[in-house]
Parts: C-alpha cells; sequence; structure tokens
C-alpha cells in the first residue's frame, strides 16, 4: 500500500455505521480511513471498494465508522490510511484498560467523563520507561517475529520482537542495554534490498491476521479453573476453546470474573463486548483493587481489559474482539498461557449482524450472515497450544441467546466451533444453583479432566439417574419410588450440592485446585459405587425414606462446612474418612 502520497475521499451517503464515500485514487479493502467530523478525526474500515457508475475515473467505498457518526455531512473529508485495522504490541499492554479500538481509558477520562467520538489516547504509555537488554549484535541476521531483546514487564520477561512481516533483515546497529521508552529507536536493520528500518519497543499488527504459531499442537494439558463442575466433568486444556451460553442473569459474567482470578494462566485478557456498561466499569474498578490468589499482587499486573459496552458504537465490538486475539496471540507467541475471556459474543456477533444488514446482504438464519457459522469458527480457530513457543491462547467466550434458546444460529455454530460447552441453565440459576452449569443439558468437553474418564462418566451416570428418579418423584410421587431409588436419588442430590455447587463469593469455597479436587472425586466415587444398607426394622418405607432423607441433609450440611472450613491435612482426610464411615452407616461425628 502505498502511504506516501495523501489519498482522500468525500463522503457521498451516510447511514447509521455505515457511510459511502467517492474517491479518485488506489483504496484497498480492509485498509483504515479517518473520516473528519466538525474538526475530529473518527476511526473506519473500508468494506468494499466499487467502481463509480456516475464517473469513470473515480471509485466508490463503503467503509464501516467505529464511532458515533453524529455530526457527519455528505462532502465531509475522508483521508485513507494505507493501513488494515491493527493493534499496537509491546510492552505496557499488561495493566492496560483500553476501549474496543485500543485507545487507552484512563487517559481518555483525564481529557473528559464522557467518550466523546475523536477521542484518542496512545493505546501505550509512550512516557514510561522500559529496561532494554538486547539479545542480538550488529552483523546478526534476524527475520520477522525473531527476538532482539527483552524488558522486564512486571514479573514478565517481555520479548523485544521484529515485526510480523519482515523477511530477512541484518542488523545494522542496535543499543546497549538501557532505559528507554517505546517512542525511542532500539536498532536499526537492514533488509534484502538495502532498506533501512527503525524497531522500537513497539510495532503494530493487523487484527486480522493471525500472528502464526511456531507449532501449533493439540491441546491437552488440563487448566485448573478453580471451579469443580468445570474441572470434574466439562474442563479445558491450555489452548482450547470453550462456548458458555446461557440466559440473561444465568451467571455468564460472574463465570467470566471467577476464571479472571481463579484459573491458572500467566496472562488474562478480557474483551467486554457489548455488555452493560455498569458492569464494564465495576470490573476496571474491582479488579485494580482485587489481588491475584496465585502471586497476592494486583490482578491487573497479569490482565488488560478491552471494555467495549453497551454504550459505545456497535461497530467497534467486532474490532475489539479481533484486537483482543491479537494480543493474545503475541503473547502465546512469547511463551505464555493466556486466556481471552470475550462477553458476550452474541453481542460481537450482532455488530455483523448490523452491517451485513446494512449491506444489503442477503441474511441466513435469524438474519445473520450467511457466513457467520465460519466467522465464528474463525475467530476460535485463532486459540491453541503451541509446543515450540510452549505458550497457549485459550478462548472462553460466553454466548447470550435471546430467551436462552440454544437452537440459534450463534449458539450453534458455537458449539460446532469450540472444544468445550459450559451450557447455564435458566432452572438452575432460579433455583440459585451455582455456578448454573447444567451437566446434563449441553454441557461437554473434548478435554481430559483431573479425574479419569471413567470417574467422570459415573458421576454423570449417577446425576442423570438421579434427575430422571426426581422426573418420576415429582409425577407419580415419592411413594412409588423404590427405597434403593431413592437412595441413588439422595447421592446424586449429595453431589449436586456439594460438589457441583459452588460459592463464587467464599475464600475456601470459590477455588478447589486438583489435589482437594482428588480427595473429592474419591469420596464421591466411594458413595457412588457402595450400596448403602438403610433400615428400620419393620417399619413402613415412608419411614425409612424420611429416615434416609435426614441421614443425606446430615452428611450434606457437614460436606458444606468442609467446604468452606477444612483446610489442614487433617482436616481435608476428614471427608473420606467421613463417607466411609456414612455408607456403611456407622455412627459419624
Ligand atoms: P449474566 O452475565 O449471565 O447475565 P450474571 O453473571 O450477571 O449473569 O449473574 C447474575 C446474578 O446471578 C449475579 O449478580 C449474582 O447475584 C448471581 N450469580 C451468578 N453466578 C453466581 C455464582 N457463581 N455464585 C453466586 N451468585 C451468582
Ligand atoms: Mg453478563
Amino acid at each position: 500500500m502505498n502511504s506516501n502520497s495523501k489519498r482522500t475521499g468525500s463522503l457521498i451517503s451516510i447511514q447509521d455505521s455505515l457511510v459511502k464515500a467517492r474517491f479518485f485514487e488506489n483504496v484497498i479493502m480492509g485498509e483504515t480511513a479517518e473520516i473528519l467530523v466538525e474538526g475530529k478525526f473518527l476511526q473506519a474500515e473500508v468494506l468494499q471498494v466499487a467502481s463509480d457508475p456516475k464517473n469513470a475515473k473515480a471509485g466508490i467505498v463503503e467503509m464501516q465508522v467505529f464511532e458515533d457518526l453524529t455530526g457527519a455531512k455528505i462532502g465531509d473529508l475522508v483521508v485513507f490510511k494505507g493501513k488494515a485495522l491493527s493493534v499496537l504490541l509491546g510492552p505496557g499492554l499488561l495493566t492496560s484498560i483500553w476501549d474496543g479500538l485500543q485507545n487507552a481509558l484512563y487517559p481518555l477520562s483525564e481529557q473528559d467523563s464522557y467518550l466523546k467520538p475523536g477521542m484518542k489516547a496512545p493505546a501505550l504509555d509512550e512516557e514510561k520507561l522500559w529496561d532494554f537488554t538486547p539479545s542480538v549484535k550488529p552483523g546478526d541476521s534476524v527475520c520477522g517475529g525473531q527476538v532482539i531483546g527483552s524488558v522486564p514487564e512486571g514479573r514478565f520477561d517481555h520479548k523485544i520482537l521484529v515485526p510480523f512481516d519482515f523477511g530477512k533483515c541484518k542488523v545494522h546497529t542496535i543499543i546497549e542495554s538501557s532505559r528507554v521508552n517505546i517512542t525511542q529507536t532500539v536498532a536499526l536493520v537492514i533488509d534484502e534490498h538495502g532498506k533501512e528500518h527503525e524497531l522500537k519497543l513497539v510495532f503494530s499488527h493487523p487484527v486480522k491476521s493471525p500472528i502464526p504459531f511456531m507449532q501449533r499442537s493439540i491441546p491437552n494439558k488440563t487448566i485448573s479453573t478453580g471451579v469443580r463442575v468445570i474441572d470434574l466433568l466439562a474442563p479445558v486444556a491450555y489452548g482450547g476453546t470453550v462456548g458458555n451460553p446461557g440466559p440473561f442473569g444465568a451467571g455468564k459474567t460472574v463465570m467470566q470474573h471467577t476464571l479472571c482470578k481463579y484459573a491458572l494462566a500467566d496472562i488474562i485478557i478480557m474483551a467486554a463486548c457489548g455488555e452493560r456498561a455498569g458492569e464494564a466499569v465495576e470490573v476496571f474498578k474491582d479488579f485494580a483493587e482485587l489481588a491475584d490468589p496465585s502471586t497476592g499482587e494486583s490482578l491487573m499486573n497479569r490482565m488488560c481489559i478491552f471494555g467495549n459496552t453497551s454504550s459505545m458504537p456497535v461497530a467497534a465490538r467486532e474490532a475489539s474482539v479481533f484486537i483482543a486475539l491479537t494480543v493474545g496471540e503475541y503473547y502465546r507467541y512469547q511463551g505464555y498461557n493466556v486466556i481471552l475471556l470475550a462477553d458476550s459474543t452474541s453481542r460481537w456477533a450482532q455488530a455483523l449482524r448490523e452491517r451485513s444488514g446494512r449491506q444489503g446482504d442477503i441474511p441466513g438464519p435469524e438474519a445473520f450472515p450467511m457466513d457467520i457459522p465460519d466467522q465464528i469458527k474463525g475467530m476460535y480457530q485463532r486459540a491453541g497450544a503451541d509446543t515450540a513457543s510452549g505458550g497457549s491462547l485459550t478462548f472462553i467466550g460466553t454466548v447470550s441467546p435471546a430467551g436462552g434458546n440454544f437452537q440459534e444460529p450463534v449458539t450453534q455454530a458455537t458449539m460446532d466451533s469450540t472444544g468445550g460447552f459450559w451450557g447455564l441453565s435458566q432452572d438452575r440459576a432460579d433455583a440459585k444453583k451455582y455456578p448454573a452449569i447444567d451437566p446434563l443439558v449441553y454441557t461437554n468437553s473434548v478435554y481430559d479432566s483431573f479425574i479419569s474418564k471413567e470417574d467422570r462418566e459415573q458421576i454423570v451416570k449417577t446425576l442423570q439417574e438421579a434427575n430422571d428418579i426426581d422426573q418420576t418423584i415429582s409425577t407419580i410421587g415419592l411413594k412409588k419410588v423404590p427405597v434403593e431409588k431413592y437412595v441413588l436419588y439422595q447421592k446424586g442430590q449429595t453431589i449436586d450440592f456439594c460438589v457441583l455447587q459452588q460459592d463464587a463469593f467464599h475464600e475456601l469455597d470459590a477455588c478447589t485446585r486438583p489435589e482437594r479436587l482428588q480427595i473429592i472425586n474419591k469420596a464421591v466415587q466411594k458413595l457412588i459405587e457402595t450400596p448403602i444398607h438403610f433400615s428400620n426394622g419393620e417399619g413402613e418405607d415412608e419411614e425409612l425414606k424420611e429416615q434416609i432423607k435426614t441421614e443425606f441433609d446430615r452428611l450434606r450440611l457437614w460436606w458444606k462446612d468442609w467446604n468452606s472450613n477444612a483446610k489442614s491435612e487433617t482436616e481435608l482426610a476428614s471427608l473420606p474418612e467421613q463417607i466411609e464411615h456414612f455408607v456403611l452407616q456407622e455412627q459419624y461425628a
């Protein structure tokens, strides 16, 4: 793309975030442009280039504008930038909070307490000094993606890379170890055509061109998320993908926050996409103050947040997810385990729907673009594990189907694209059974659990049987249910209540690590596999069932208490002991 001569155009039509402009030079699909509206430059992206039926020398571009177009008029100036929508990569990404276009939000809020169109702030702090240590010397050959040095970024070693689109180059000069900011040149390299390029600590990368894998591999190492129902029954591996659909209020956002705090990863990226503004503001405030449970440092030291709330222009949602993915790939390339949390991908898909509607595309199911499944697949495919770098990018996206209808296109396409699926159920949320992941409906995972496949199947089978008995009880009544079945039902209830349900806000209960999970699983398996003999002599079945319920209630209370208190080795060991006594129906503490 020729970026030397200034290429311009002028607006000829404005339709919400979609505009058309006439131009006379060469314009390229996907390049960015700025539209001058009332003295401010608004960011836009070229979607389509066509010839002008009215003027053989001109062309017409169709563009989507990422910012509010209030005040735009026919004839307004368009400046083409010769560059695809890009993200700035380099030290300082962590701890940052941006809007959907990587404008840093804190500096913006210093300009004005409300976001206004055209407001811009540097994506990364331009003044902060970083301790750069070079790792190549003059005369060395380097190419795109190669490391030329590093800076410490908090507790991370941030590698300084040659931009990915560079071919083979020779290092001409490189600075000695020193403190530099991101605007300073650290190295000069010369390409094969003899052209000089200045390298800095940062470079920009087009967000729709995935950063390559060094060596892509199948995700096979389970992540400890701390959430029992996930780690037992619907696990996710480093580099894996998960769709997390649920109706409004079922707990998708709480789940994302829980994962932010407890999922074992080096880096967490949040893309708050189109959700309520108040919620996003809360996150920003909370997370700045929260301590990372694994290090005691501020949680933000390993995080960055893209906040693109419902009050911001819809078109920017599309950009924000791609920007977040690219940042994730960048850290994966450096060898870090990254988890990207996107809330909600449905809002992202709505942005695509609005755009394709305005462009007059032939609509697919529910007016989404025909290629929505491919677009969703393409997004999740950018996640993955990399054995050569040792890093991974895990992508967990919430889906918010209208009315909780999982048959709609975005939920269905997500199910087809992801290795794991956590379906939140309205019924469970209504009953305050949190997290509301329903292990029997739409929940599955291709990844290995912390427990064996057989144990996992045993648990699901027991829950399924208990659920069936529950149905029977509510249709034909408890009386018709045999005692052994009732015991099975109580076992299922116990697993659900004491293991699957977990208090996201309780200090100890909120997070269960694998060692503790193993103890719990042992207890659960013992409970499942041992026939328990309850007896009341010659008494009625109904009385016996009452007695069984009482016994199980006692066990459940004891177990809940264990969840919130057991810490020491002896306390931990008390669970299997308790179950041992219980299944023998011995007197227990
Ligand atoms: P969604 O994002 O799906 O619309 P939220 O995550 O905002 O739903 O959850 C709605 C409410 O449900 C929360 O404000 C909280 O009160 C409750 N809730 C959800 N998940 C949990 C949980 N794991 N533990 C306790 N309360 C929860
Ligand atoms: Mg939410």
